[in-house]
């Protein structure tokens, strides 16, 4: 409303060169890959490593970004993704250590996620949707015919399939490790049985991986079960397992679908139930990373103080090294005082970076924007550091550790 409201007012010059200003150049690196260097090199001189994410956003069921040349350009982008995350590495040479964010409706339309969805929902569709017959049909690239769709999303399903297998390969080529985003509930069981496909053909123990993550959201109820069983499993075949643990992102969303389609609200009841399940996905993730070391691979996406301090905490108890499977992440522009105190005491801290033009990436700002409304807490600690901070400068007083 309010870049409405600017656009009207101001002119679209005028209100662009605003968010530039504001939000645009809090939250998103730029838009060429000049300005992205330049933003992960301050990065790095900080002991802060990037995590590139091209922030396209489809609202689900948006009728405008439909056909495939829309998901081919944005195959093109993840490519060039590929290789600027490449491309940002301080010395060369083979590494484990490249992280890159992906996001599946980039690839594929939400429509057949959400229609997949429906039928793995169903018992008995297990076996025709199963990630190694997906698997196979990636590799191969044979043709795949799920008899729950008609022609046109079998052949979109196919050329997702393909497009998500180049991805991967590329990336895999260039050492980059791929951490797939979790989105709403009515298209996560689809986004997980195609990284669960993507798995089967690119964890297996001689890739060297995990080099395709899936991502779980402590927000909903039944994710500690969930990351329990898809732990248990990759141990069970062999498959290597990465996995970036948040808390969530699409809460008002959820509940409003939700209330709108009168079924029952999937997200936990209040914010403490949410910090419960996090610390209890935390400890479970942590102990497979003991038990299995570089097979199992972890990164705590969060600002929150007390998840962090729980993940230190336990990775000295059970012996797990400072830079080995378990990493931490945080936004661009978000929690600095955290990233750093991170870095600085050795632990491996990425920094999420979207990048793209004012256009491309406004979604993305909206929801960082909605977002702010319930990370305000930390929000408002860090405006007090800042504050601190900026005191201490003007006044010359000797550095205060935040603790
Ligand atoms: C590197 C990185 C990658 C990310 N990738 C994804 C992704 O793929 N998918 C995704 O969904 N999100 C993703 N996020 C965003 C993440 O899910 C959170 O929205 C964000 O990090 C804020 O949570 P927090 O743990 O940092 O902080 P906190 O401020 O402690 O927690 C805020 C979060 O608590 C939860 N919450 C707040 N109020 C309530 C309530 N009343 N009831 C229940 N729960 C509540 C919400 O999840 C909210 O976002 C990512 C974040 C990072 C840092």
């Amino acid at each position: 409303m309010l870049q409405a409201w600017s656009q009207r007012l101001l002119g679209s010059r005028l209100s662009g060169a605003l968010l530039r200003a504001s939000v645009y150049g809090q939250f998103v690196a730029g838009e060429t890959a000049e300005e992205v260097r330049g933003c992960v090199r301050q990065l790095q001189a900080l002991g802060l490593r990037p995590l590139l994410a091209v922030p396209t956003e489809e609202e689900p069921d948006s009728a405008v970004k439909t056909g495939e040349a829309w998901y081919e350009g944005n195959l093109s982008a993840m490519l060039r993704c590929v290789d600027l995350s490449r491309g940002l590495l301080e010395t060369p040479g083979p590494t484990g250590n490249i992280l890159m964010q992906l996001k599946v409706t980039a690839l594929t339309s939400t429509r057949l996620c959400k229609e997949l969805t429906t039928w793995i929902r169903r018992p008995g569709a297990s076996l025709e949707l199963s990630p190694e017959r997906l698997a196979e049909a990636m590799d191969s690239g044979q043709d795949l015919q799920v008899s729950c769709l008609n022609a046109e999303q079998n052949r979109h399903l196919q050329a997702s399939l393909g497009r998500l297998h180049r991805v991967v390969q590329h990336a895999r080529a260039q050492h980059v490790r791929l951490l797939v985003d979790a989105e709403y509930t009515f298209l996560n069981p689809a986004l997980s049985l195609l990284v669960d496909a993507l798995a089967v053909r690119w964890n297996s123990p001689g890739e060297g991986g995990p080099w395709v993550w899936n991502t779980y959201q402590a927000y909903l109820q039944d994710t500690h079960e969930r990351l329990r069983l898809a732990a248990e499993a990759a141990d069970r075949a062999g498959l290597a397992f990465g996995v970036k643990l948040v808390r969530g992102a699409y809460l008002d969303k959820e509940r409003a679908t939700a209330r709108h389609q009168g079924t029952e609200d999937p997200t936990q009841p209040d914010y403490e139930a949410t910090n419960r399940s996090y610390s209890r996905c935390l400890e479970l993730m942590l102990t497979h990373v003991s038990h299995r070391g570089p097979m199992c691979h972890l990164m705590v996406a969060s600002h929150n103080e007390e998840s962090v301090r729980q993940a230190t905490k336990r990775m000295w108890e059970l012996g797990i090294p400072l830079d080995g499977p378990v990493c931490f992440g945080q936004l661009l522009g978000m929690c600095d005082h955290v990233s750093l105190a991170l870095g600085q005491a050795g632990y491996a801290v990425y920094k999420s970076i979207p990048y793209g033009s004012l256009e491309e990436v406004i979604p993305y700002l909206i929801r960082r924007a909605q977002e702010n409304r319930s990370v305000l807490h930390g929000a408002r600690r860090e405006q007090k550091l800042l504050s601190q901070e900026l005191r201490r400068r003007l006044l010359g007083r000797g550095l205060r550790v935040p603790h």
